[in-house]
């Protein structure tokens, strides 16, 4: 096992000790007689010199020939240098644990990406689980697990039990459109698009529940914020309603940020984000405006919209446009909205629902809302859908036994990653990325 990292060195903790390092060779130059390996480990690169007259023949020839991601042990002394690091071993003892084949290279080189056939991008979609070890993706990776850390906490802190719903179902939760359809045993079921109406039949047991899961969605065009196999945090909760909802889902967004500032700021700039910024996401209120309001606002930039339209990403890109924190729309139109979200019970034109929208053109990142919660209204609203009764009955039978009104929300964990990394494409943030054309690697 391994004991010692290269952050620890890059620390200053291990200054002037005798270190025992693992990892793999970043980059390595030199001459017959020294040889300056950058050793890369998950935390971090540090430049060890390696002398011949140190080490002996076979092992300084073994080290001067191994290629870029061999993978290298090494014993030596850490230094300080005011050189890129801070610090550099000077090795005693090296060994190659894992050769590189010099007839089959490392192939992600700022050459291959230049001249690769498809572009740069699916050369490194092609090269994924490859590319997962360089120094942006590793980045990434390691906000992404903030941001899952940070989702835990906070609801583990407010007593929230993690429950789990099946991925295998009958029905739609978000329109039959984005349905993946799945053999089953002689019959169709479908992969789910969210936890919510699983959740909805726990509510009454347990009260205050979330989960972290996958949500499939058939989503047939490319776009830089959907995936077809996303990340889904999703809450329910009972006696509550829209405000209440949008209460936690404010505080949460707040939380991640938050997380991030303390866990993550070298890496956020590192990608080149602000500081500044990411403290006013953790730090402000974020204002609700309802979706007349917003159509207001759209039609006085000059765009066509109709009233009763849902808003799409174009739209939603020209409002944040504006936002320097995150908003709430609320109160859609009715005929924008599926069953389950309740009718206003002050103008049944609109429901009771929400989007959180992230600003900086990022769009919507939570949609949740008060669910319609007595069994006629449920009823009616399926029936006026003209949706069939028969997959929801469990979902009905939750309202014929002691409804109480209760809501949730889901929140698109890539897209926040996405959104508070400052990536341009939701795919940069997870590792094996899922579109309508690529399931590989
Ligand atoms: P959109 O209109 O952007 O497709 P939606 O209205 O379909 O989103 P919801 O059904 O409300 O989204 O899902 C809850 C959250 O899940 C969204 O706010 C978003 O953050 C995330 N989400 C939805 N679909 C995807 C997807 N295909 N890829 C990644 N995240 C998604
Ligand atoms: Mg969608």
């Amino acid at each position: 096992m391994k004991t010692q990292w290269i952050g620890d060195v890059l620390s200053g903790s291990l200054n002037q000790k005798e270190v025992h390092l693992k990892g793999w060779i970043h980059r390595s130059r030199g001459s017959n007689a020294i040889r300056f390996v950058v050793l890369r480990d998950s935390t971090g690169t540090l430049q060890c010199v390696v002398k011949r007259d140190k080490v002996g023949d076979a092992s300084f020839e073994e080290v001067a020939s191994a290629l870029i991601e061999s993978s290298l042990e090494i014993k030596g002394t850490a230094i300080p240098t005011d050189r890129e690091h801070g610090y550099e071993i000077q090795v005693t003892e090296a060994k190659v644990v894992g050769p590189v084949d010099p007839s089959n290279p490392f192939p992600i080189t700022e050459s291959a990406m230049e001249e690769a056939d498809g572009g740069e991008t699916e050369f490194l979609l092609d090269n994924r689980h490859l590319y997962l070890r360089t120094g942006r993706m590793t980045t990434m990776l390691k906000i992404r697990s903030s941001v899952f850390g940070a989702i835990h906490s906070f609801f583990r802190d407010r007593d929230f039990i993690e429950y789990q719903a099946p991925n295998f179902v009958a029905g739609a939760v978000e329109g039959g459109s984005t349905l993946f359809e799945v053999p089953y045993f002689g019959r169709k079921a479908y992969l789910t698009q969210s936890w919510q109406l699983y959740a909805e039949a726990a509510m009454p047991a347990l009260e205050r529940l979330y989960t972290i899961a996958p949500s499939f969605r058939a989503e047939k065009s490319r776009t830089r914020r959907h995936l077809t196999e996303f990340w889904h945090a999703e809450m329910e909760i009972a006696w509550a309603d829209n405000n209440d909802v949008m209460d936690h889902g404010e505080a949460l967004v707040r939380h991640i940020a938050r997380t991030l500032l303390t866990e993550r700021p070298a890496e956020l700039e590192s990608l080149g984000r602000d500081l500044e910024v990411i403290r006013r996401f953790a730090d402000s209120d974020y204002p609700r405006i309802r979706y007349d309001e917003a159509v207001e606002r759209l039609k006085s930039k000059g765009v066509e919209i109709e009233w009763g339209q849902d808003l799409d990403y174009s739209k939603e890109k020209i409002l944040t446009a504006d936002f320097d924190v995150p908003h709430f729309l609320t109160h859609y139109p009715k005929v924008a909205k599926p069953f389950y979200h309740r009718q206003d019970p002050d103008n049944q034109d609109y429901v009771l629902c929400h989007d959180l929208l992230a600003p900086e053109g990022y769009g919507e990142i939570i949609g949740g809302g008060e669910r319609t919660w007595s069994e006629s209204e449920i009823l009616k609203r399926i029936d006026d859908e003209g949706t069939p009764r028969d997959p929801y009955e469990f979902y009905i039978d939750i309202r014929r036994y002691g409804g109480v009104p209760h809501g949730g929300f889901g929140l698109g964990v890539d897209r926040v990653c996405a959104w508070l990394a400052g990536a341009d494409h939701i795919r940069e943030t997870i590792p094996f990325p899922r579109d309508s054309r690529r399931v590989t690697p």
